[in-house]
């Protein structure tokens, strides 16, 4: 966009930000610069640096609308965000740093120039994850690849490393891959109806984990709910939303909508966290859209994490025993996005003979924080390694957490030191139980 062209559609540029959706000056004055968020924050926690700290990054977002022109130190300070929300769930003041991070990314996105290399790497990214059916493409290619000894050979020859760490990232967060058949559009209650739920499959979930989806499916239908599955579902836009490209965020959120549009749902269930906290603030993505806002506010009253709708339920049926240590790992848009903590402890607490482990620093980031780790390889595999750690200490036979990100990440982590233990998603723990499966049944899948 040339200067005039954009000054005419975005308005005058001010310090580091133009005048289309800033940052809110009167959000960001709301931080009393106490400092109880820094110790939360995993950036922080790495670095040491005041500039990579959430009260770093609200004090250069005030400065560039004092008139501070958007820099380069600035745009790599916010970048280092993970975005993983620890400094909302800290901050007694209430400061929402979520909505400060989302306007200046996408202030950013906008408006800094990229290297070929970060615009290439963006660019096939977000040509890809937000698109299941080309997810699913590379099912075959990467079973292939696996099953065939090009991986060991590849890892022995260390080629990854070399092409790069994100390659080596990629490369390393692959889960394995099992065929799952698809569900089917409407799945019926089994028993006495209690309630009619839309179920999200998600992109990454449906492409990697359909065993989760499956699950789910299973565990729903069980507990009275009619579950209905609408094919082609698009992306719900978090990882859009997260990394400031609001207005594709903005398409997708619309076409979900349209597609859960008289299905007579009474919640839309989600099992993956980051999608559960972007679903959750549709009404806020879409509040200036005269057609949308009130259809986007009536649908993010519905939407629900699988463990909320299971709680606000109640159990219909009986849980078997599954004798098996578990450590719960909170996914940050579960935990800190979405305040959803209580509920999936409730429900492993409820299954006969599974004890329940606390880990170490619960409130800090896996490193994983959507495609962060993809961006920040490093970081990422340093924050990775120490959840890893924290894990491995709670002595539990089985890691379960409830986002497909954190999963892929804290497996990788695992790998790499060589440790093996179960992982599960809390639908497929909920569904083993309820089935009567035996525990092998979860730590039998390991890292
Ligand atoms: S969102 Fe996470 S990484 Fe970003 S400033 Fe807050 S605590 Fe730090
Ligand atoms: S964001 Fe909140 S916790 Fe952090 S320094 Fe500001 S007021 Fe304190």
């Amino acid at each position: 966009m040339s200067e005039a062209t954009e000054r005419d559609v975005l308005g005058p540029v001010v310090g580091a930000f133009d005048a289309h959706e800033p940052p809110s000056r009167e959000l960001a004055a709301d931080c009393v610069h106490c400092g109880f968020c820094l110790t939360t924050c995993p950036t922080y926690v790495l670095w040491g640096e005041e500039a990579d700290s959430p009260r770093g990054r609200i004090h250069q977002i005030q400065q560039g609308l004092d008139g501070e022109p958007l820099t380069d130190s600035m745009v790599t300070h916010i970048d280092r965000c993970l975005g993983c929300m620890a400094c909302v769930t800290a901050c007694p003041s209430g400061v929402r740093y979520d909505r400060l991070i989302e306007a200046t990314r996408a202030q950013v996105e906008r408006r800094h120039p990229r290297t070929a290399w970060e615009r290439a790497l963006r660019a096939a990214i977000f040509a890809l994850f937000p698109y299941p059916n080309r997810l699913r493409l590379l099912r075959g290619p990467l079973r292939a690849y696996r099953a065939s000894g090009l991986q060991r050979l590849v890892a022995r020859t260390g080629l990854l490393q070399r092409l790069g760490p994100t390659m080596a990232t990629l490369e390393s967060l692959t889960p394995r891959l099992s065929a799952v058949p698809r569900p089917p559009r409407r799945v019926p209650a089994r028993g006495p109806r209690r309630a009619v739920v839309g179920m999200l499959t998600g992109c990454v979930q449906s492409a990697f984990f359909p065993d989760v989806n499956s699950a789910t499916v299973r565990v729903l239908a069980a507990e009275g709910c009619d579950v209905l599955i609408p094919a082609r579902q698009g992306c719900c836009g978090a990882l859009s939303v997260h990394n400031g490209r609001t207005e594709e965020a903005r398409r997708f959120a619309r076409a979900l909508i349209d597609t859960f549009a008289d299905t007579g749902m009474d919640y839309l269930v989600v099992n993956a966290a980051g999608c559960g906290s972007s679903l959750k603030e549709y009404g806020d993505l879409l509040a200036d859209d005269p057609a949308y806002a009130s259809r986007a506010a009536e649908f993010a009253a519905r939407v629900r994490d699988l463990s909320e709708v299971l709680v606000e339920l109640g159990p219909a049926v009986p849980r078997q025993r599954l004798e098996v240590t578990v450590a719960y790992h909170d996914a940050c848009h579960l935990g800190h996005a979405q305040g959803v903590r209580a509920q999936p402890r409730q429900l492993l607490r409820a299954i006969p003979g599974l004890r329940l482990r606390e880990i170490a620093d619960p409130e800090i980031c896996c490193g994983s924080a959507g495609i962060w780790n993809v961006l920040n390889p490093e970081p990422a595999a340093q924050l990775g390694d120490r959840k890893a750690g924290d894990v491995l200490a709670t002595g539990a036979e089985l890691l379960v957490t409830a986002n497909p990100g954190c999963l892929m990440q804290v497996a990788a982590a695992l790998r790499r030191r060589g440790a093996t233990i179960g992982l599960a998603h809390t639908a497929v723990v909920l569904d083993a139980s309820i089935r009567g499966l035996p525990a092998a049944a979860l730590t039998g899948e390991r890292t």
